[in-house]
C-alpha cells in the first residue's frame, strides 16, 4: 500500500480537462464509482458525524428530484460511471426510495448498485428495496452494546438495527457488509463481538478508521483506532488474519481472511494507510454539488444546470472539469489539513 503521509494540493496547473475519453484527473485516475446522497437528514445522531441538536439541513425544495438525479446519472454513465452507491444522511428516509432504485437498477451501463444505511428502518424497507432490484447493502453498526449504541448515536435503536439486519437476510440480500467506525476510547470492546456477529451470519465487516468529518470537530489523531491494532486484536482472538490480494486496488478496504476460513474482514484505513492514489470515486450531494473527494474544500454546483435546460454537453463539461481539478488526496496527515466545508451527513458516505 502506498505510503502517502503528505499529499500535494490540486494539480491541474492550468491544463484544461479532456473533452472525450474516460473520466480522468491529472493523475490519470479513472473515475467509475459514484456516490449519490439522496438526503442529508438522518434518524440517528452519531457524535462523529452530527450535532446532537440542530444541524443544518438543505430545504426540501433544494434537494435533487429523482428526475434530476437520473438526468445526472445518464450523463455520468456516458462518461464511464459503472458503480453507484446511494447514501444520505440516512437514505431510507427519502420518500419513495424504491422507485428511484428501480429506475437506477434498470439503467443500462451500470454494473453495481448498492446502498449504505443505518438499518433503523430496514425491517420495514428490506423487501421493497429487494423488489426494486437492490442487491448490495452496507449497514452501519459500531457496537452491539445497547448503552454504547445510545452513547454513540444518541438514540436507543440498537434492537431496530438488529431486526433490520435479520429482515435483510430474510428478504434475500446476500451481499451485506457491516461498516463499523472504530474510535479509541469508545469502540475497542466492540471489535471482537462485531467480528463474531458477522462471522455467525456470513457477513463481511469493515472497520473504518475515525476520520475528521464530524460537525463538531471532535476528531483527533489520538482517537483513531488504527487498522493494525484491530488486526492484532482479531488475530489474537481468531488466529492470524491472512491478507487477501487486492481484487481491485481502487476499492477502499484492505481485506483479510480468518485463519479458519470462516469469513472475511476489511479495514478502511484512510488515516494510517491512505488509498487516494487509486481513488475512482465521485460524490453527488443531496443538494446537487459534485465533489471529487470526501474531504474536498471545493465543489461544483450542478443543481442549477440540472434544473435548467442545460445540454448534456454542458453537464458533461461540468463533470469533466470537476474531476480534472481533483487533488492527489486528503491531507489528514499534513499540518495544513483543514476539515471539509461540510460535515459527513451532508456529503454522504
Ligand atoms: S480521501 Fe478523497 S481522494 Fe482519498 S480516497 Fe477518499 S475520496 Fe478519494
Amino acid at each position: 500500500m502506498q505510503d502517502l503521509v503528505q499529499l500535494a494540493p490540486p494539480l491541474s496547473n492550468g491544463q484544461v480537462a479532456p473533452e472525450s475519453g474516460p473520466l480522468v484527473d491529472t493523475l490519470d485516475r479513472i473515475h467509475d464509482n459514484l456516490r449519490i446522497s439522496v438526503t442529508d437528514r438522518c434518524n440517528i445522531r452519531c457524535f462523529y458525524c452530527m450535532p446532537e441538536q440542530g444541524g443544518e439541513f438543505t430545504p426540501v425544495s433544494k434537494i435533487l428530484t429523482f428526475g434530476e438525479i437520473m438526468r445526472f446519472l445518464s450523463v455520468a454513465i456516458s462518461l464511464g460511471i459503472r458503480k453507484v452507491r446511494l447514501t444520505g444522511g440516512e437514505p431510507l428516509l427519502r420518500p419513495a426510495l424504491p422507485d428511484l432504485i428501480t429506475q437506477i437498477s434498470e439503467t443500462p451501463g451500470l454494473t453495481d448498485v448498492a446502498l449504505t444505511t443505518n438499518a433503523v428502518l430496514l425491517a420495514r424497507m428490506a423487501k421493497p428495496l429487494y423488489a426494486a432490484g437492490l442487491r448490495r447493502l452496507n449497514i452501519h453498526l459500531d457496537t452491539l452494546d445497547r448503552e454504547r449504541f445510545r452513547q454513540i448515536t444518541r438514540r436507543d435503536d440498537l434492537a431496530r438495527v438488529l431486526t433490520g439486519i435479520e429482515a435483510a437476510l430474510d428478504a434475500g440480500f446476500r451481499s451485506i457488509k457491516l461498516n463499523a467506525v472504530a474510535i479509541r476510547g469508545v469502540t475497542e470492546a466492540d471489535v471482537v463481538p462485531l467480528a463474531r456477529f458477522a462471522r455467525d451470519r456470513n457477513i463481511e465487516i469493515r472497520y473504518i478508521e475515525f476520520m475528521p468529518l464530524d460537525a463538531q470537530h471532535l476528531w483527533s489523531r489520538e482517537r483513531v483506532l488504527l487498522a493494525d491494532e484491530m488486526i492484532e486484536t482479531l488475530s489474537a482472538e481468531f488466529g492470524p488474519l491472512k491478507a487477501v490480494p487486492d481484487p481491485d486496488p481502487r476499492a477502499p478496504a484492505t481485506e483479510y481472511d480468518y485463519a479458519d476460513g470462516r469469513g472475511r474482514v476489511g479495514f478502511i484505513a484512510s488515516v494510517s494507510r491512505p488509498f487516494c492514489l487509486n481513488c475512482n470515486r465521485l460524490r453527488l450531494t443531496a443538494d446537487g454539488k459534485l465533489r471529487y473527494c470526501l474531504f474536498a474544500r471545493e465543489e461544483t454546483d450542478l443543481r442549477a444546470l440540472l434544473a435548467s435546460e442545460a445540454s448534456e454537453t454542458e453537464l458533461e463539461r461540468a463533470i469533466r472539469s470537476t474531476v480534472w481539478k481533483k487533488w492527489a488526496g486528503h491531507q489528514i496527515n499534513s499540518p495544513s489539513f483543514a476539515a471539509p466545508n461540510r460535515p459527513m451527513y451532508s456529503i454522504g458516505g
